[in-house]
């Protein structure tokens, strides 16, 4: 087992929310041609690459469990949303999705820690070494129920946000600070 030390300084894992985030929200998104990229996404997304970050996307995905969409479908914008990324010169580490309804009470819906549990025990790091970007509150809930190092709010109003961005190279600034 790997020991985690002095990841103080290390440069953070970044967690991200998909919709809203990365890309705009089309509220519940089916389909892989309606991913579009947010304006300024790929360029804050490889400023944290090259900067040493380790690039996770943690999203809700309840159109699956609502029955909206399918987990094929679903892929195919996870694939699409890749593709489009590779071209930008962007790769993610990893992408983690809960498929849930919120009535089926799951440990991984958003702001639950599930999905970040997964990503940790898969990549190792400490939860309190985390940057967590998000558009809604419940992306900073979750920031704050893993004790994240920083929570940052983009589009957003700034709320119990550490921080409210307008897009991902501003939230970049923001984790080299
Ligand atoms: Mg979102
Ligand atoms: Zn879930």
């Amino acid at each position: 087992m790997t020991k985690i030390t002095g990841t103080k300084n290390a440069a953070p894992v970044v967690i991200l929310d998909r919709d809203g985030t990365i890309i705009a929200d089309k509220n519940y998104l089916a389909r892989a041609e309606q991913v579009e990229l947010l304006p300024n996404a790929a360029a804050g997304l490889r400023q944290m690459q090259r900067a040493g970050c380790r690039l996770l996307v943690a999203t809700n995905q309840s159109g699956i469990g609502r029955g909206y969409f399918t987990v094929a479908d679903y892929e195919k914008t996870a694939a699409r949303l890749a593709a489009m990324l590779a071209d930008e010169g962007v790769r993610l580490d990893g992408v983690y999705y809960c498929p849930h309804s919120p009535a089926d009470g799951c440990a991984c819906r958003k702001p639950r820690a599930g999905l970040v549990e997964r990503a940790a025990r898969e990549w190792r790091f400490a939860w309190r070494d985390c940057v967590v970007i998000g558009d809604k509150p419940s992306d900073i809930e979750l920031g704050k129920n893993i004790g994240a190092r920083l929570s940052i709010i983009i589009g957003a109003e700034k709320g119990a946000a550490d921080a409210a961005v307008a897009d991902l190279v501003e939230a970049a600034a923001v984790i080299e600070s």
